[in-house]
């Protein structure tokens, strides 16, 4: 008799990856023919869409993240923290540093990181904001800048720690330079004197002529409005062609070279990758994967691709799906169900993606949103917007820790404790 489990191995424990296996875990609980293991870099999960929020002082770091052992319900998971290098699907083994990993089922969920097209210095002098440790250390920045700021004599100098150029005008680009000018004007006002605060600059910059191009045309101009009435300084028709240590270089005639210390890259993200065997994976321009409508891989199905590092064409649309948290989550399921089918012989589900709304926040006490095809801003749709971003994190103690941290916030000013 042969007693092998099927293993089924999720190399990346964010939005596509726990909701694969969450759904997993509800077919096969209690199963003794079926294994599930988890790969992940970090012992957390990350809720990526408060990052900005971390990073201006608004909600703590361990407040965003999950434990993925929490996650972790069933005895026949386990949980390997390590970072994928290497898959060979001939011989069906996943790599990560120090181990090999085999599997019967693959779910590759890795998503993205920061794509800076090329574009010289980006890499080595602008911030991201993909990790809590890139929010941590672009928070404690804004504070050392502003310290350094208070002991800086000579005024042009003091101007340049205080600039801060905000390169992509997409969600996070908005989202994150209007958190960051409560932070900067509000909080550091409470703070610091004002011949300091008068001279604090943020430049939302760019490429093309709207704000958030993906979202309706009266989002985009709520978010313009928004972010001038926050004191940002917009460039439209703006590319970066060089960020250095102290400036970042613009195609903007007049504002050709911005002195900065402060560049913050949220312009661009591309597909994680990972080295195959082979040329087996096949992958679109922007390197993600391209995958049936039931997310397995066009050249292997039992390698299933979801979220950020998959391009799929919604069979609805015909147009690909975009790389959000709700794609991924929903993805998941689909995954999961797929898997699930194939080991019990059941013919597999395409895809079919429900997309739940578009919600955008602009700072303290404003957003602007569009649900079912009605688009809305206001403060109540900013309470929507924390109320749908609070239930969305995994566990109940997450979510109080951050209505508490919210609540703070509306009768104090944000903590600028350095980490
Ligand atoms: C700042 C920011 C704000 C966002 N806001 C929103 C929003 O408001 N709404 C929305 O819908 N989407 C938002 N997104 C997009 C959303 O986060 C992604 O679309 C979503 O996380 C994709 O899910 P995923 O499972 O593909 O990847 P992720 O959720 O990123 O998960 C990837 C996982 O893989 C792990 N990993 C990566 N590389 C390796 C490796 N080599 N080895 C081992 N583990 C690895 C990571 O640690 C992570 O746990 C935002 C993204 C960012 C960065």
């Amino acid at each position: 008799m042969n007693n092998k489990k099927t293993r089924i191995v999720i190399a990346g424990a964010g939005f596509g990856g726990v909701y694969t296996y969450k759904q997993l875990h509800k077919h096969f609980h209690k199963s003794k023919n079926v294994e599930i293991i988890l790969i992940n870099e970090t012992n957390y999960f990350l809720f990526t869409p408060l990052l900005h929020e971390v990073a201006t002082g608004s909600i703590s770091p361990e407040n965003i993240i999950e434990p993925i052992r929490k996650v972790l319900r069933c005895c026949l998971s386990d949980l390997h923290i390590g970072t994928v290098e290497k898959l060979d699907t001939k011989n069906k083994t996943i790599y990560t540093k120090k181990e090999a990993i085999s599997y019967d089922y693959l779910v590759l969920a890795l998503g993205s990181q920061s794509h800076f097209f090329g574009t010289p210095g980006a890499k080595e002098h602008a911030f991201v904001l993909k990790t809590l440790t890139n929010a941590i250390t672009l928070k404690n920045h804004f504070i050392t800048q502003i310290e350094k700021a208070t002991k800086e004599p000579d005024p042009k100098k003091r101007k340049q720690l205080l600039r801060c150029v905000i390169i992509g005008g997409g969600p996070t680009g908005v989202e994150l330079a209007t958190e960051a000018a409560d932070l900067l004007y509000s909080t550091f006002g409470k703070y610091y004197p004002k011949y300091i605060i008068k001279d604090i600059e943020i430049f939302l910059l760019q490429k093309g002529e709207q704000l958030v191009p993906m979202f309706p045309k009266g989002m985009q101009e709520k978010a313009k409005k928004m972010v001038k009435k926050h004191g940002i300084t917009i460039l439209f028709n703006t590319k970066v062609t060089k960020v250095t240590k102290d400036a970042v270089l613009t195609t903007n005639k007049k504002y050709a070279k911005i002195d900065t210390h402060t560049a913050i890259w949220t312009a661009g993200v591309a597909p994680k990758q990972i080295p195959t065997n082979e040329d087996v994976l096949e992958k679109n321009k922007k390197g993600c994967i391209i995958v049936k409508p039931t997310l397995q891989t066009m050249t292997d199905d039992q390698v299933f691709v979801l979220g950020d590092m998959a391009y799929c064409i919604d069979p609805k649309t015909k147009e690909p799906l975009p790389a959000l948290a709700q794609v991924a989550v929903q993805q998941g399921k689909y995954v999961a169900n797929n898997i699930v089918a194939r080991i019990k012989n059941k013919p597999l589900t395409s895809v079919s993606y429900t997309s739940k709304g578009l919600l955008i926040s602009l700072g303290q006490w404003m957003a602007a949103g569009q649900i079912a095809g009605l688009q809305m801003s206001g403060r109540i749709i900013w309470w929507l917007w924390r109320s749908v971003y609070v239930s969305k994190l995994i566990s109940w103690q997450k979510k109080f820790r951050v209505i508490v941290d919210w609540t703070i916030n509306l009768f104090s000013p944000r903590d600028i404790s350095k980490f």
